[in-house]
């Protein structure tokens, strides 16, 4: 199938109009008309090539929302005009322990990344939901709930999965202290999802500056790592933080926020870190961890989880041609919210 979407075609330049095909669809598979594709700082830190080479012609995109448009003979859970999506994978070895316990992320193959990763059966480069048009295997297409607003729906598949999952794995309930570190696309909705699981939650940024966001969200405020005094008095004062930030940081500087056996989970920085210091680790039994998206099943449970809570991403809607803006504001760190395209802005000619 022809299709069109934005791609990069090295580290440095901007995204451009793209035509390729997808392919033909395989017997499981389920062909998909995008409607909304979320911008993701991992799409930025892809293309710039932050994580290494990447195969260019690449069109990035991993929270994707849109609705069938064909399926293979063989589909069974899905059918024309149904509304789908799709986040950060797009296929697993389904026979390994962890495909087996719904934790394809962690497939002891490797899992298929939904952009930039090789085909398992031809090798071809897959291609993200910058596009028109994307065709998955049935395994890996998520339902959208009935009652849900498909408009707001995309950065649920990446932001959303990827801080629920760390949630859910430190059983946060009903008066867990939750910090989250940046205010950005996962941390808006970290601060939205331990919220509505009744947790007590506080934004850990850099300022003050999106303080009116933070309480919107159900933060019950900010605490700015910048302010020294503010940082010292919050001392123990979390069971987990979320630590969001895309950067090499320091994260001793958080760790004495942390109550005794409390864990930061990494989700953001995927590199180097600055040293750490393991003192207030050892002090207080605390733990540094990390977390990778989410499994098929743990998705579909967050999809399901924001329709019943009424949890949505703040999404500040783009056409497709604006995109290169996008990643300029998303690479300066401001935003509390997340970019969405509208892909009825892309011509399919
Ligand atoms: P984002 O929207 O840009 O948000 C990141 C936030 O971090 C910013 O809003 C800012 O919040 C804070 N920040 C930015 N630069 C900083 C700096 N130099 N020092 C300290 N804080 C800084 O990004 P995102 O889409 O949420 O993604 C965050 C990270 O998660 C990226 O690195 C991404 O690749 C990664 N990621 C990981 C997974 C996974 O599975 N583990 C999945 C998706 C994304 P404040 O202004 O509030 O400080
Ligand atoms: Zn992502």
């Amino acid at each position: 199938m022809k299709t069109v979407g934005y791609a990069a075609h090295s580290a440095d330049s901007a995204l451009v109009p793209y035509h390729f095909e997808r392919r033909d669809l395989r017997a499981n598979d389920v062909a998909i008309e995008i409607l909304y594709s979320g911008v993701c700082h991992s799409d930025l830190h892809t293309v710039n090539g932050d994580w290494g080479p990447q195969p260019y012609p690449l069109v990035p995109g991993h929270e994707i929302v849109g609705v069938v448009k064909s399926v293979g003979a063989d589909v069974k859970n899905y059918k024309v005009g149904d509304h789908v999506a799709v986040g950060c994978m797009v296929d697993s070895c389904q026979e390994c322990d962890q495909c087996h316990h719904h934790e394809e992320q962690y497939c002891r193959n490797g899992m298929t990344g939904t952009y930039g990763a090789p085909d398992r059966q031809t090798g071809d480069i897959t291609q993200g939901g910058y596009s028109k048009h994307i065709v998955v295997r049935e395994e890996f297409v998520l339902r959208i709930p009935d009652n849900m607003d498909i408009s707001k729906a995309a950065p649920i598949l990446c932001a959303g999965i990827t801080t629920f999952s760390p949630l859910r794995t430190w059983n946060v309930t009903k008066g867990t202290r939750v910090g989250v570190i940046g205010l950005g696309g996962l941390g808006h909705m970290a601060v939205k999802l331990a919220h509505a699981m009744g947790a007590e939650v506080t934004a850990i940024s850099r300022s003050k500056n999106k303080e009116k966001e933070a309480i919107a969200m159900g933060a019950k405020g900010i605490l700015a790592s910048t302010d020294a005094d503010a940082m010292a008095a919050a001392a123990n004062a979390f069971d987990i933080i979320i630590d969001t930030v895309p950067v090499k940081h320091d994260v001793t500087m958080y760790a004495p926020l942390l109550d005794v056996d409390g864990t930061i989970v990494i989700v953001g920085q995927v590199g180097p870190l600055e040293e750490p210091l393991t003192l207030p680790l050892i002090l207080g039994r605390r733990r540094i961890a990390g977390s990778l998206i989410g499994g098929i099943k743990e998705t579909q449970e967050v999809l399901d989880f924001c329709a019943e809570h009424n949890v949505y991403p703040d999404c500040e809607m783009i056409k497709m041609e604006d995109i290169n803006s996008a990643f300029e504001r998303l690479a300066q760190g401001d935003l509390a919210h997340r970019f969405v395209i509208d892909m009825s802005s892309l011509s399919a000619e």
